[in-house]
């Protein structure tokens, strides 16, 4: 059974639409990410599942059970819809050691002192944590405070979990490291994770889904690599992939059922599109988009391009290309460093262009 169905729901404040007819079925057991620019409506879209804001129309199921409808007058209140949260400032009880923290919400349950004492060392070691059970919170590191918070959350085992940026307040080497964590975690608990991030890092390399929105409108809900390879429309295109896809604008029309003729500035370019077959109106007015690492800069080339600059980071290299009166951006494994405005041969590779459509931005798939 699914575990979270939105059906059309929205949330106005005032005049302003911050959610608009949001559909989503998040799968039982699912790590789903809400992802999008700042004021999208992810944090909105988040606490409505959890209670915490009350849609204006529409209805939400948890587990088989309307949590809320408009019609129905149905709004159970967020501590019966067994849910935890994980938010961004994950505030610990500061006078309460490491344990404390952990066991709170299960002496409120009323579980008896063995069962606590059991369950607390479950948590610790999950997390890692053991060394520091007897430590107050201002004896430990942001990432060990957030390990703590985690552990909190989960120690009653509430069947979805909420968090909203968690990682924010973490350097990018812990982050790196607590992403990690709670990948494993979502694999050991079980439970359904719905998680609010602006980052489309974050949400690539956790999700099971991602459910990218725009001005409180879906925009795609998809495995992210499904949304990496194949975007619904321009925006989604752009936000995803980093550094960012390439876009040609050109007109365009059919060689034959799988192959286009690009005019894009003042060249003529034949891509086999990623989708297979693909039907143009002659001359149409399109966006080629093409991933970084399927530009290639060597000898075999054919189209003639000079390099703008180079920026190697020891793993990879990022070139920047001139071809014609377009800049394009070509991804290299490993160290290279090509002189600036040296002439190189430049080829993009095999099917793994997409075609929008220029007036509505739409993947033409
Ligand atoms: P961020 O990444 O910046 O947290 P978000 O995608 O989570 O953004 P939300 O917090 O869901 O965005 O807000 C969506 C929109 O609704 C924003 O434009 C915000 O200003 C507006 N909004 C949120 N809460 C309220 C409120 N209580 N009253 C009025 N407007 C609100």
């Amino acid at each position: 059974m699914p575990e979270i169905i939105l059906k059309n729901v929205t949330k106005r404040f005032g005049k302003f639409t911050a959610v608009d007819n949001l559909n989503l079925t998040i799968a039982d057991g699912g790590f789903v990410t809400l992802l999008g620019p700042s004021g999208c409506g992810k944090t909105t879209t988040l606490r409505m599942i959890a209670g915490l804001e009350t849609p204006t129309e529409g209805e939400i199921t948890i587990d088989g059970k309307v949590v809320f409808s408009s019609e129905k007058g149905i709004d159970v209140s967020p501590n019966k819809r067994d849910v935890g949260f994980l938010f961004q400032n994950y505030a610990l009880w500061p006078h309460m050691t490491v344990e404390q923290n952990i066991s709170f919400g299960l002496e409120n349950l009323k579980w008896d002192k063995a069962r606590i004492k059991d369950r607390v060392a479950e948590l610790l070691a999950m997390l890692k944590i053991e060394q520091f059970g007897k430590r107050y919170p201002s004896e430990l590191s942001g990432g060990q405070q957030q390990r703590v918070a985690i552990a909190r959350t989960l120690a009653t085992g509430p069947k979805v979990l909420f968090m909203d940026e968690p990682l924010s307040n973490l350097d990018a080497k812990l982050r790196t490291e607590m992403r990690s964590e709670l990948k494993r975690l979502h694999v050991e608990t079980n439970s359904t994770f719905v998680y609010v991030t602006h980052d489309q890092l974050e949400a690539m390399t956790l999700s099971t889904r991602t459910c990218l929105m725009k001005e409180g409108l879906l925009q795609q809900y998809a495995p992210p690599l499904e949304v990496y390879n194949n975007p619904a429309n321009l925006f989604v295109a752009d936000f995803v992939g980093s550094p960012t896809m390439n876009f040609i604008e050109g007109s365009g029309k059919n060689v034959n059922l799988d192959e286009i003729k690009v005019n894009a500035g003042g060249m003529d370019l034949i891509f086999s599109p990623v989708s297979g077959s693909i039907s143009l109106r002659d001359d149409q007015q399109i966006i080629l988009g093409i991933r970084p690492e399927y530009v290639h800069i060597g000898q075999e080339g054919k189209t003639k391009a000079h390099i703008y600059s180079t920026l190697p980071s020891g793993m990879e290299t990022i070139v920047r290309v001139r071809m014609g009166d377009m800049m394009l951006t070509s991804v290299v494994f490993g160290a290279i460093d090509y002189k600036t405005d040296t002439e190189v041969n430049m080829d993009f590779i095999g099917e793994n262009c997409i075609v929008f459509d220029k007036e509505s931005g739409a993947n033409l798939a």
